[in-house]
């Protein structure tokens, strides 16, 4: 029996219209068993406290996934860095407060591997959290993230809420942001050398020197590992985490040089050209590779491997061209 008397979980899924809400709203949808409760920005804005308060109340919130936020590449982090610490700080405290409140039942709080101190030993474990200095590029947002799993941790020893934290490496996959700007690396990768190869051009520029490492996760794969979390009883969950640092890392395992990703993915568009890289464009953190032995140990690994994974999100790309134009504005909540 859930909290509004019916036999199914009633969920409620905070940006359900980005990259991993709709991906936890495709994955929820095809397990059943779910009340699936979502609400647009325009109808809850998760930034006003009292609104969110109001709807907590009302409704009769068993699960929440929050997975509301505002993100983007390096270039959005570094030109909207208030936003990004602010927004996402509100809509944490206003999620999270209100989720007590109206006594939730379970919360998963998703991420970033950012929150990691940019030059912390590779693999990273969750250890390594606040243990060096973080990423230039991207701190802001990595702050708001740490002050959420503190929040999480905090809110469990004060209050015994069962809030966990799931913390994810790169993610790509449908409905990602296209834009060339704002984008991460993969997706911005994959419109560059679309649009050359459209016109002919000789060469795609790629940002930075093509050296730093990154980890890439199919979307699907990350949904896959929320609801196996969410999904883990209390005992089961709390034994295998510690008190301090109980987020859980979310990867593959395996890292790629940006030079060899902007290889693998001219040869899947097709571009024949020349790839050069700028150097007058930051490459950011060096190295990105999560521990992922956490999550193992809880029977839960990467299924999609990134030649495929990419295959796919580039044939949703194509198949959704207008759609992606229209979104290219600013970074998403
Ligand atoms: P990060 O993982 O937080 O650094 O985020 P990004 O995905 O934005 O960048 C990853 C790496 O890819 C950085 O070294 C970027 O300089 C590099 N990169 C190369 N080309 C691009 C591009 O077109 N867009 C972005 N966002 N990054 C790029």
């Amino acid at each position: 029996m859930n909290a509004a008397g019916t036999s199914q979980t009633r969920v409620f899924v905070a940006g359900h219209r980005g990259m991993v809400g709709s991906a936890l709203v495709r994955k929820l949808s095809a397990a059943g068993h779910v009340d699936l409760l979502l609400r647009r920005r325009d109808q809850l804005d998760l930034t006003r406290q009292s609104d969110v308060e109001h709807f907590f109340a009302e409704q009769k919130i068993d699960q929440v996934y929050l997975a509301a936020a505002t993100v983007g590449g390096i270039l959005a982090n570094d030109q909207y860095p208030a936003d990004f610490i602010r927004d996402n700080l509100q809509i944490q405290v206003n999620v999270l407060e209100a989720a007590r409140q109206a006594g939730v039942d379970r919360l998963l709080l998703l991420g970033s591997s950012c929150i990691y101190p940019r030059n912390a030993p590779q693999p990273m474990t969750e250890e390594s959290l606040l243990t060096g200095v973080l990423e230039l590029t991207n701190e802001p947002y990595a702050v708001a993230k740490i002050a959420g799993i503190k929040m999480c941790e905090s809110y469990r020893r004060q209050y015994g809420c069962d809030f966990r934290s799931i913390m994810p490496t790169n993610l790509y996959g449908p409905n990602d942001n296209f834009d060339l700007e704002t984008s991460h690396v993969l997706p911005a990768l994959l419109r560059r050398f679309h649009d050359a190869t459209a016109d002919n051009a000789s060469e795609v520029v790629v940002w930075g020197s093509g050296k730093p490492r990154r980890e890439f996760l199919h979307v699907d794969d990350m949904a896959d590992a929320c609801l196996v979390l969410i999904g883990m009883n209390q005992q089961e969950f709390w034994d295998e985490v510690p008190v301090r640092n109980s987020q859980v890392n979310v990867g593959t395992g395996e890292d790629i040089a940006i030079a060899d990703l902007a290889a693998m993915i001219a040869r899947i568009v097709g571009f024949q050209g020349e790839i050069r890289f700028d150097p007058s464009k930051p490459d950011g953190t060096p190295r990105k590779l999560l521990d992922v032995s956490r999550i193992h140990s809880m029977g839960w690994k990467a299924r999609i491997g990134l030649h495929e994974g990419i295959e796919q999100t580039y044939q949703w790309m194509l198949d959704s061209m207008d759609d992606v134009t229209v979104n290219q504005e600013k970074p998403e909540t």
